[in-house]
């Protein structure tokens, strides 16, 4: 990963000790409020919830980007330590104009970051996000200063209105009906309070490892398999149902089975779509990178693919009255919680399908048509980024073609997708197969390619 700062389309990213520093915070958070005023929010909704993840450098920015908000006039609430869709959450419940998550993510501890959400709880769509990255590098802030300073206060109830609205649309009864047996791994970052609060509510057992907000990140911070012996350790050892793994910031979420095997983050969204669509039949939305499973569990022509990106999917599914959506990294949406990812809903509905169907994790994914995915990336500059696709696209003729975001080619036995990085000179190729063979293979022709491209 880059060491530089970064400023993306979901924020600034960077590390605290380096680059993203107190200065650079308080700029950011003074160029999303000139953003906020220059785009006519309605005079009295100008406030913006802050919330952040458990990272030591958490309190810093905080301060820092709320010093920036309020000295153009903008007010804030603070929501304290909380997750990611819980700030969407809250931005949305207490109408306020946006909302600032202060997080990196399932990034390595030493990163933090500054992600920005609009009065719709939503990432900014890529326009205004270049908007709010213009004023930023250019400094436009005078005519906002002089308007007057914002105040600041203090809001703890985010935990209680997040878990009154998973509860809103899950039968909690006959989930604690079953007396789940739950092995939680919050990483020590934001989502171990809320999560435990849910699992209770839900009549669960809960083992809780990893679960203190300190920002001392109890092993590498992604939910993937390398990443969660201890969570199937104690899985196992506790004879559980079911291990859940949440990102630091709560709104991804991986699964370990009863017998303690990672079942791959892939099926988190498979597994509550399994569920969600059985009850509400409707259509799903997820990007271009996730499995193939969604399209065999939701029927053909029911999966609308976007570009990737947390705001096309969570657009394209208000667009289309989808009735659950996400992506295949473990992130599920329904847009009555919010239009982001939730490691809360995702784990409601996964005991209401364990409930439901009286299976267990293990014999539910047994029920699933399995796939092999093969990741790969590699450094490529523009041009020859640009040619590679295009070369891939003769090799791939007999393909259906998808060229929304980089190229996505569907064969009948499986699919390959090639997508530039937005942020690094990277390609990352993604494929997926009923053969394992078969995906190894996308991925091989594509190396190939990259050779004699760039000779
Ligand atoms: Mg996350």
């Amino acid at each position: 990963m880059s060491r530089e700062l970064i400023i993306g389309i979901s924020g600034l990213r960077g590390i605290p000790a380096e680059n993203l520093t107190a200065k650079a915070a308080e700029d950011y958070g003074r160029a999303f409020g000139v953003f906020l005023k220059e785009s006519g929010v309605r005079e009295g909704r100008v406030g913006v919830c802050i919330g952040r993840d458990s990272r030591t450098s958490g309190p810093m920015l905080r301060s820092a980007v709320t010093s920036g908000l309020c000295s153009v006039g903008v007010s804030v609430v603070d929501l304290g330590i909380v997750s990611t869709p819980g700030v969407s959450i809250m931005t949305k419940e207490l109408d306020c104009a946006g909302g600032v998550v202060i997080t990196a993510s399932h990034n390595p501890i030493e990163y933090n970051g500054i992600k920005l959400l609009l009065g719709s709880g939503m990432a900014p769509p890529r326009e205004a996000a270049e908007r709010i990255k213009q004023i930023y590098l250019n400094d436009e802030f005078d005519s906002f200063q002089k308007s007057g300073q914002g105040g600041r206060s203090k809001n703890d109830h985010t935990d209680e209105i997040h878990i009154k609205k998973v509860l809103g649309i899950i039968d909690r009864v006959s989930i604690a009906r079953c007396g789940f047996k739950v092995v939680l791994d919050s990483v020590n970052g934001a989502g171990g309070r809320v999560a435990k609060k849910l699992l209770a509510e839900l009549g669960c057992e809960v083992i809780a490892i990893n679960d203190k907000p300190t920002g001392i990140f109890a092993h590498e911070p992604e939910p993937l398999r390398q990443n969660l012996g201890q969570l199937c350790e104690e899985v196992k050892k506790n004879g559980a149902d079911v291990g859940f793994a949440q990102d630091p910031d709560a709104d991804r979420l991986a699964i370990v089975d009863e017998n303690g095997s990672y079942i791959g983050e892939e099926y988190t969204l498979a597994l509550a779509a399994k569920y969600v669509l059985s009850e509400r039949p409707g259509r799903v939305a997820t990007n271009l990178s996730t499995s193939r499973m969604i399209d065999d569990i939701a029927g053909p022509g029911s999966v609308i693919r976007t570009a990737v990106g947390e705001v096309n999917v969570a657009e394209a599914m208000l667009k289309n009255d989808c009735v659950i959506g996400g992506e295949g990294n473990g992130g599920v949406i329904d847009v009555r919680i919010g239009p982001v990812r939730d490691s809360l809903a995702a784990m409601g509905f996964v005991l209401q399908l364990m409930a439901r169907e009286r299976l267990s994790i293990s014999e539910l994914v047994a029920g699933i048509p399995a796939y092999h995915m093969v990741k790969e990336k590699f450094t490529i500059e523009g041009d020859l980024a640009e040619k590679m696709l295009d070369e891939a696209g003769k090799v791939f003729s007999d393909a259906r073609v998808d060229r929304s975001d980089g190229v996505r080619f569907d064969f009948s036995e499986g699919w390959l997708h090639l997508r530039r990085s937005n942020t690094e000179p990277i390609m990352r190729a993604i494929a997926e197969a009923e053969i394992a063979d078969k995906a190894r293979g996308y991925i091989d022709m594509v190396l190939k390619i990259r050779d004699k491209v760039m000779g």
